[in-house]
């Protein structure tokens, strides 16, 4: 065996780099969920109902907020809409449920917040998109009027720039510009430099209107992974603005969830991102909360933060023909995560734990070790018994045909013996929605 030489350096595990931004403060009744400027990156999602349907949209605000939304956006389009939001923050309040409330607007939004101060009031924070304020004189108008009503009614705003409606006038200046270089960039190129100086830009002059620097969160949202990275690292390089993080229009299914792991991990490790959103489009019969628990995976797995105890399982091989063990670890993946609503209050640190459900003893009892709790289930050709390992030590052996319910049970009680220290009374009355504490 070849050992490292005397001077050899340690390898280090990998961290996600710093990156310091101003902190923007989300504020409902006496909450707070703040964004950026070294909080903990954020979760947020939107909601997909009609927010006329104001029992429709509260129902679908408390399935994000319990699968882990820090923040949820719900469309602000018309009168009507705009009319209901303050029924659904009642609403909302009534059920518990505490997660605030973000407005997102497009076209109308200087009159909606304008006309209907209830709803100004009654969100958290609102949306403004730049390319979508409306065009020529009316521009800087109606995008004042916004940042009025947020300095009226101490909101902060995220000025969300997107390539799908970018802001053709500055796109054309910028093209023009650069018709004139003698050696012209690509046009991708005047694109990134399209979106980032449309946020930026509007950044500043919503500031030189009086509105705090640290109430305004950008975003400039691209559909391409590599696209992403590029505009992200050079938004950063150009502001302290907290930063609102999606790949916008991400997709379906495993292409959605992938690609935009790929671009959020790339930048979450450079520090790049404050809060996040993952945009997938819901196949059919999926639940809204999809994109709530890719973006705690990404998280999660990224060892930013932690929502959930995770369960290690490998993925199977010829070795394991029988599927018991696939069965066990959705199993036990599937009963903790239901019991996380109660668990977070009872279990402090609870979403810390570590448990391994493993195919056979190659790489079973090892794994297992790694885990706070892990069992190793008989391969192919083993004996039908499966080792338990608690805390890194192998204490018992299951057999026979009830060895998921033992294991489950084996699970719950090492949660209650480390976790469980909290008044459970207290815990059954506690809100909805803790991960929304700042
Ligand atoms: S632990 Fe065993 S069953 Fe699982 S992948 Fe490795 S060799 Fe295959």
């Amino acid at each position: 065996m070849i050992l490292p030489s005397s001077n050899a350096q340690p390898v280090l595990p990998a961290t996600a780099a710093e990156h310091t931004t101003l902190q923007a403060r989300v504020v409902w009744g006496d909450r707070v969920v703040t964004i950026g400027g070294g909080a903990p990156v954020r979760i947020q999602s939107m909601t997909n109902t009609d927010t006329v349907d104001a029992i429709g949209t509260a129902i679908q605000v408390k399935e994000l907020a319990l699968a882990g939304s820090e923040m949820v956006r719900i469309t602000v389009n018309t009168p009507e809409a705009a009319r209901e939001v303050p029924y659904i923050r009642e609403q909302l309040d009534r059920m518990g449920v505490d997660v605030p409330l973000v407005g997102d607007f497009h076209y109308n939004g200087h009159r909606l917040l304008t006309e209907f101060p209830d709803c100004a009031q009654a969100l958290s924070k609102y949306r403004i998109n730049p390319g979508n304020v409306g065009k020529g004189d009316k521009r800087d108008k109606q995008f004042g009027q916004m940042i009025e009503a947020a300095m009226r009614f101490d909101k902060p705003v995220r000025i969300g720039v997107n390539w799908g409606s970018l802001d053709q006038e500055l796109l054309a200046e910028l093209m023009d510009e650069n018709s004139r270089r003698a050696v012209p960039w690509e046009s991708r190129s005047v694109m990134y430099e399209a979106l980032v100086t449309s946020a930026v830009e509007s950044a500043k002059r919503a500031e030189a209107m009086g509105m705090k620097a640290e109430q305004i969160i950008l975003s400039c949202k691209v559909s391409g992974v590599q696209d992403l990275i590029a505009v992200y690292r050079e938004l950063a390089k150009r502001c302290r603005y907290a930063l609102h993080l999606g790949l916008t229009e991400a997709g379906m299914g495993t292409k959605g969830t992938v690609a935009s792991a790929a671009a959020l991990a790339v930048l979450l490790q450079e520090g790049i991102g404050d809060t996040i959103r993952v945009s997938l489009t819901p196949q059919p019969g999926e639940a809204r909360t999809q994109e709530v628990v890719v973006a705690s995976e990404i998280l999660q797995s990224m060892g930013l933060r932690s929502f959930v105890p995770s369960v290690t399982a490998c993925p199977g091989c010829g070795r394991t023909t029988s599927e018991t063990f696939q069965e066990l670890a959705k199993q036990i993946d599937d009963f903790m995560r239901a019991q996380m609503p109660l668990w977070r209050h009872r279990y402090p640190g609870v979403e810390k734990l570590k448990v391994a459900v493993m195919g056979c003893i190659v790489n079973g009892p090892g794994e297992s070790k790694h885990a706070d709790v892990g069992i190793s289930l008989p391969g192919t050709g083993e004996s039908p018994a499966a080792p338990v390992f608690i805390d890194g030590e192998k204490r018992l052996t299951l057999r026979g045909e009830h060895i998921a319910q033992e294991f489950q049970q084996i699970v719950e009680n090492y949660i209650e013996r480390r976790f469980g220290q909290v008044d459970v009374a207290a815990a059954v009355d506690a809100p909805a929605n803790p991960a929304s504490v700042a």
